[in-house]
C-alpha cells in the first residue's frame, strides 16, 4: 500500500475550510489521476478534482504535488505524496480551482486570434509559433509565478508566451495592438525567475518568450519604465565622483 495526503477544502467546512486526508491506496495505482479515481470511487465520492483527456493534452487536470505544478494523468505517484490544488486561483472545492482570473488575462494581452485577409503560411512561417501554440492552458505557470502572489494585476506567463505566438505569427496584421496590449502589468513586471519554464508540462520557456518580447517592444519604441529611475538616478546624481 503506498499513502498520499490530499489537502481538501470545502468553504462551508467548520471550523476550517481546509484539511489534510490521508489516503491508503494499492500499490498497482500508478498515476496521480488514477489514485484520485480510486479515492473518489472505494474511498469518498466527494473528493472533487477535474479532468478531460487523461493523455497530458487539455490541461485540465493540473494541480500542485509536494508544491509543485504537475498533470495529475502525467505525474507518477510516490508514497507520501501532498497534494493541493494550484495557487493564486481561487478554490471551488478541494482540487478545482476557478481559473476565470487566469483566461482574463488573455483578453488583456489581446491575444485572441482574428481571422486574416489570407490565412496562407509558410511551413518556416509556423514553426517560428509552433512552439507557443502547443500551451494547453493549463496555469502551471501561472500558479508558480511568484510576482502574481504580491501583484494580482500582472499578465503572468501564459498570456505573455501567448502574447509572443499572436506577434510572431506571419498572419496576424495588428501586432502592434498586442505589443500595447502588454506593457502594463506585462512584460516589464516580469523578475525572470524561470519558474514557469520548469513546470510546463509542454516544454514552453515562458521566461524566454518574454525576454523576446521586451525586444520586440524596444524594437516598437517602447523601453523599460524602471530604467534609470530609483536606485539608477540616485546613483547618477548622487553617487557619482565628478571627478571620475
Ligand atoms: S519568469 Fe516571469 S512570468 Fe515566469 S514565473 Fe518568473 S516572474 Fe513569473
Ligand atoms: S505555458 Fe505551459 S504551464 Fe503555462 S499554461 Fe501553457 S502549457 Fe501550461
Amino acid at each position: 500500500m503506498k499513502q498520499i495526503t490530499v489537502k481538501r477544502y470545502c468553504k462551508h467546512r467548520t471550523p476550517t475550510p481546509s484539511i489534510d486526508a490521508t489516503y491508503s491506496l494499492p500499490q498497482k495505482v500508478k498515476f496521480l489521476l488514477d489514485a484520485l479515481d480510486f479515492i473518489k470511487e472505494e474511498i469518498d465520492p466527494s473528493l472533487t478534482y477535474s479532468h478531460g483527456c487523461r493523455s497530458g493534452i487539455c490541461g485540465s487536470c493540473a494541480v500542485r504535488v509536494n508544491g509543485k505544478e504537475q498533470l495529475a494523468c502525467k505525474y507518477k505517484l510516490e508514497s507520501n505524496d501532498h497534494i493541493e490544488a494550484l495557487d493564486k486561483l481561487p478554490i471551488i472545492k478541494d482540487l478545482v480551482v476557478d481559473q476565470e482570473r487566469a483566461l482574463e488575462s488573455l483578453k488583456r494581452a489581446h491575444t485572441f486570434f482574428q481571422p486574416p485577409a489570407n490565412s496562407a503560411q509558410s511551413p518556416q512561417e509556423l514553426e517560428r509559433i509552433e512552439t507557443q501554440s502547443d500551451c494547453i492552458l493549463c496555469a502551471s505557470c501561472f500558479s508558480a509565478c511568484p510576482v502574481l502572489e504580491v501583484d494580482s494585476a500582472f499578465l503572468g506567463p501564459f498570456a505573455l508566451t501567448r502574447a509572443y505566438r499572436y506577434i510572431n505569427d506571419s498572419r496576424i496584421d495588428n501586432a502592434q495592438t498586442t505589443i500595447d496590449a502588454i506593457q502594463t502589468k506585462g512584460v516589464w513586471n516580469c523578475t525572470l525567475c524561470g519558474e514557469c519554464t520548469l513546470v510546463c508540462p509542454q516544454g514552453i520557456d515562458p521566461k524566454n518568450d518574454i525576454l523576446m518580447l521586451r525586444t520586440k517592444s524596444v524594437q516598437a519604441g517602447y523601453s523599460d519604465p524602471t530604467f534609470g529611475s530609483g536606485g539608477g538616478d540616485d546613483f547618477l546624481s548622487g553617487g557619482l565622483d565628478p571627478n571620475f
